[in-house]
């Protein structure tokens, strides 16, 4: 059911680019982006400025935009007691990210389906009935308003990854999953990379990638990806710690020149997509489209 040009894009040419950071972007443009709601709050007090961030993403050359929908899922907005109002922030995420693409041939638009709970968090996961129910809840708001792939993004459990992968690819569109990984290749929960590729590739996404991890430590967990699976592999990492109000603390510690340095590296183990994620931002992906178009 792949989209036939998502899938080429994915399979041959140069590898694919995906954007930066939404939500920590946000938060260093000044929007207020406290938990638990976190980028959400953009598209109630600023959506402007989400705007902004996908054009200069766009701009910058990033061929996969991906929707502010990291924390637009009904558990997440009840807890603000917004619950109800998960499909139209979904649809109003969707649209806003389907306007900055709008017109630029080639860029595709990503819905962001994020853990349930705190990705950073694994001893949180729910149980496996709400897993699958809410995830299949996420996914049909994100294909209702019109997503062009499902990036599974920042599991930090197998059995998330799993339930995750489970509802996007029954909507039958693209589907991308993302690991967040520590120093060594495992996720957070403390499984194996290469067991969660293992059973990820089974049920066959169009691609494995590793998320949210510090960009130095990539390298580790992606080589255990690519070790265990022949599906298109890639990485976005990034930069900054985490921060239990604000969620993100964003630093330079990793430039963009830099960043993109440690990107070359991951296309040279053979990575066919690319991007960074929180404490990144336009400049970071300015700099990857320079290394891929030389
Ligand atoms: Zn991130």
């Amino acid at each position: 059911m792949t989209s036939p040009t998502l899938h080429d894009r994915l399979h041959s040419g140069p590898p694919l680019l995906l954007d930066g950071a939404v939500g920590t972007e946000l938060n260093r443009r000044g929007v207020d982006t406290r938990l638990p709601l976190w980028s959400t709050w953009a598209l109630i007090e600023a959506p402007e400025v989400l705007a902004a961030i996908h054009s200069d993403y766009v701009a910058a050359g990033a061929e996969v935009l991906t929707a502010n929908t990291f924390r637009t899922h009904r558990r997440s907005l009840r807890k603000a007691e917004m619950g109800e109002q998960s499909a139209a922030l979904t649809k109003q995420a969707v649209e806003i990210a389907r306007e900055a693409a709008g017109g630029h041939a080639g860029v595709w638009v990503a819905g962001s389906v994020a853990p349930l709970e705190d990705c950073y968090e694994p001893g949180l996961v729910p149980a496996a009935s709400s897993l699958r129910d809410e995830h299949r809840e996420i996914v049909t708001h994100l294909q209702q308003a019109g997503v062009d792939l499902f990036l599974v993004e920042t599991m930090n459990s197998i059995r998330e990854a799993v339930a995750a992968t489970e509802a996007a690819l029954e909507a039958g569109l693209p589907t991308i999953v993302g690991l967040v990984c520590g120093r060594e290749p495992f996720l957070l929960s403390g499984e194996p990379v290469r067991e969660a590729v293992g059973v990820l590739d089974s049920m066959g996404p169009d691609g494995i990638v590793i998320n949210c991890t510090p960009t130095p430590d990539i390298r580790v967990s992606l080589r255990e990806v690519m070790d265990h699976t022949e599906l298109p592999t890639g990485a976005y990492g990034n930069v900054g710690y985490v921060d239990e109000e604000q969620g993100w603390v964003n630093t330079d510690s990793v430039e963009p020149s830099a960043y993109a340095r440690h990107a070359e590296g991951w296309l040279q183990m053979g990575a066919r997509l690319i991007g960074s994620c929180c404490g990144t931002g336009p400049a970071h992906t300015a700099e990857l489209r320079r290394l891929l178009d030389t």
